[in-house]
């Protein structure tokens, strides 16, 4: 089965623009998966505890025929590389990749959750999804484009320039 994916990516530390530029070449680089579109990048004010860095977001969209679970260990991986350390909740980190939609799937497991239940309430996460397909739904149908007017603002401020498009 050929599933078509979405990941958002945040940093908020050791250079967050570095960071997400190698975990976006690392998803393009995953097993049986193609990555197919990279969002703009944005800035965005932590949510949980104040004292940190603001956050550079964005996601992509892949095509994977990784099951969820494998796309998950995967993207852990790739955490892991890049010095991820699990402390306070919600504090700063060098990575996250969260599956933010994996198909029209819904999953509630402790490890894994789609689609992620605070994407509804995150401008950073809807905002570059609605970049990459405008037309985007949840599997109960609500559009993310209804979804991002309503939801809190993190004074989100796209960042310029777009990063160059993957290769093909
Ligand atoms: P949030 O999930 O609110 O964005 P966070 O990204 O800071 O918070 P983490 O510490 O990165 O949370 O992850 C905690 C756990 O969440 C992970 O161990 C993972 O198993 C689980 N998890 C559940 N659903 C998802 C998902 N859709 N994407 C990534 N991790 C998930
Ligand atoms: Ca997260
Ligand atoms: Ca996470």
């Amino acid at each position: 089965m050929i599933v078509r994916a979405y990941i958002g990516l945040g940093s908020n530390l050791a250079d967050p623009l570095q960071q997400l530029a190698t975990a976006v070449a690392a998803l393009a680089a995953l097993p049986r998966s193609r990555l197919l579109a990279q969002s703009p990048f944005y800035r965005s004010a932590p949510v949980g505890p104040q004292d940190q860095p603001d956050f550079i977001n964005g996601a992509v969209e892949l095509e994977t025929r990784l099951p969820a679970l494998a796309l998950l260990d995967e993207l852990q991986a790739i955490e892991h590389n890049h010095g991820r350390e699990r402390t306070q909740h919600w504090g700063p980190r060098t990575l996250d990749l969260d599956l933010l939609l994996y198909g029209d799937e819904q999953m509630d497991l402790e490890r894994l959750q789609v689609p992620h239940p605070e994407l509804v309430n995150r401008d950073f996460a809807l905002q570059p999804l609605l970049d990459l397909n405008p037309e985007l739904a949840l599997p109960d149908g609500r559009r993310l484009a209804d979804l991002r007017r309503h939801c809190p603002d993190n004074r989100l401020r796209r960042l310029e320039p777009e990063p160059a498009p993957p290769n093909a």
